[in-house]
């Protein structure tokens, strides 16, 4: 157990049981920074390398564990930054060999280690990539462009809102 993030590991940790866990700093991941409006913060990484024996004669080298990050998207409706908070679970089988990738049980999903070698930079950039909201919206109560998508209905909801204040503030007027 570690507090600082390798950048890869060896497949052997799965032999060994091993775990990495700590903070990965967003920067490390270059494809999520191409979407993120502020790259500044961590990933928190836990990885536990292990053996899955779930099928018997089938000795599954696999990684499971959780990651969590708040990441700064931007609102696909108004453009403005928005904060999206990331909890992905981590359920790989990993093979060196890519002809046995399509072995892999259905409940593991497959990641190559190429040359034996477990890259947890492009696991975890991956995993978050597959995490992140298809298209990133505030919740349109929250969202600075609500106004220009208020449909009429909602207009007209809004409109019988309000208008039972502003008959009893001109009532109010009126008894004064
Ligand atoms: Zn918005």
């Amino acid at each position: 157990m570690s507090d600082v993030i390798p950048n890869e590991v060896e497949l052997r940790f799965c032999d060994k049981s091993r775990s990495v866990k700590g903070k990965l700093a967003i920067t490390r991941l270059p494809r999520l920074c191409d979407l993120l409006s502020e790259t500044s913060g961590d990933v928190q990484v836990e990885l536990n390398f292990a053996i899955d024996d779930r099928i018997s004669n089938q000795k599954v080298r696999c990684v499971k564990g959780k990651l969590v990050a708040q990441l700064n998207l931007n609102c696909q409706r108004c453009m403005e930054p928005m904060l999206c908070s990331i909890a992905k679970e981590i359920n790989l089988g990993l093979t060196e060999n890519e002809s046995e990738l399509d072995e892999i049980p259905d409940f593991l999903e497959p990641f190559f280690a190429e040359q034996g070698l477990v890259s947890i930079v492009d696991l975890v950039e991956q995993e978050i990539l597959l995490a992140l909201p298809l298209i990133a919206k505030h919740e349109l109560e929250s969202c600075p462009a609500q106004q220009y998508v208020l449909t009429e209905t909602k207009a007209t909801e809004a409109e019988a809102k309000q208008n039972p204040f502003s008959v009893l503030k001109e009532l109010r007027k009126d008894l004064k």
